[in-house]
């Protein structure tokens, strides 16, 4: 080997070093590679497992949500968010076991309206209404971090939204004084705020709502109102049955799933009726 293919070889070969040391340190795994990624599994398939695909992908979503809930992102994942639900267009696991050994009542109060639909007023009741003087304290109702300390004239009023470590939130509304700050840790029962009568309310009451990853369940579902506990230790979320928790209720689990339907229905027949109703119901049924 001559001298000239000496330095040629060399050059060649720092060549292939620095372009694979260049091409390692700027790779970065691009932000739409999941939508390329699933783009190319829809070219790719043959129409036989059209199925099969849509259950990896399902699957997928789902490690993907779990991810999220796990403590390192929980408090990260759209903490910031200034909605009350932070987890809009976000993957929701099938189904996910809560952890509700640590409750204590944010209020000791008669469960005077239930959540579900309301047909008087067009819209869906997201939480449930809990008595109170103003004034009285309202407590967290599990360990986590509040997220939102806001207010809302025509809707919740002063009201508060608590991330919980076991990946539940809780919306407190109605509030006539708020006592914690965005970011604050807090345990279950500690006092955050005092119950009032502001916002959207015709008296004095707490507006209650449990959520997970955004969606309103039914308080019900998970905590028995008249004993102030809850009823069980585990309170598995699932997606299949997420609409039956919705119109959950140990003693009026029958009429007010009737109600709900039936209501659902009418609800369907107005807005075929009178588009206009429908754009102003679903605009007021944020909660
Ligand atoms: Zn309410």
């Amino acid at each position: 080997m001559n001298f000239t293919k000496k330095i040629a070889l060399a050059a060649s070969l720092s060549a292939i070093l620095l372009t694979g040391v260049s091409a390692s340190a700027q790779y970065r795994l691009p932000a739409s590679h999941n939508q390329q990624h699933n783009a190319l599994i829809a070219d790719q398939r043959p129409a036989g497992i059209d199925l099969k695909s849509a259950k990896i992908n399902s699957f997928a979503n789902d490690v993907r949500a779990r991810e999220a809930l796990q403590d390192n992102e929980l408090f990260n994942y759209n903490f910031s968010s200034q909605s009350v639900n932070a987890y809009a267009g976000c993957d929701i696991p099938a189904n996910y076991d809560i952890d509700v050994t640590g409750f204590v009542a944010p209020v000791k109060g008669k469960l005077t309206s239930p959540y579900g639909w309301r047909p008087r007023f067009g819209r869906m009741h997201r939480g449930v209404d809990l008595n109170l003087h103003v004034g009285d304290s309202v407590v967290s109702a599990f360990d986590g971090k509040v997220r939102l300390v806001k207010y809302e004239a025509r809707g919740y009023g002063h009201y508060i939204v608590v991330r919980h470590d076991n990946g539940l939130e809780t919306v407190y509304g109605h509030l006539s004084r708020t006592l914690v700050k965005p970011g604050q840790r807090v345990r279950a029962g500690q006092l955050i705020a005092k119950g009032g009568n502001t916002g959207r309310s015709t008296g004095p009451h707490l507006h209650f709502e449990t959520r997970f990853m955004g969606l309103a369940v039914n308080p019900e579902a998970i905590i028995d109102f008249e004993n102030y506990v809850t009823h069980k230790d585990v309170f598995t979320f699932d997606k299949r049955t997420y609409e039956r928790a919705q119109v959950y209720g140990p003693k009026r689990a029958k009429s007010s799933a009737s109600k709900y339907s039936k209501s659902k229905k009418s609800k369907a027949t107005a807005s075929a009726k009178t588009k206009k109703k429908s754009k102003k119901s679903s605009r007021k049924s944020r909660r």
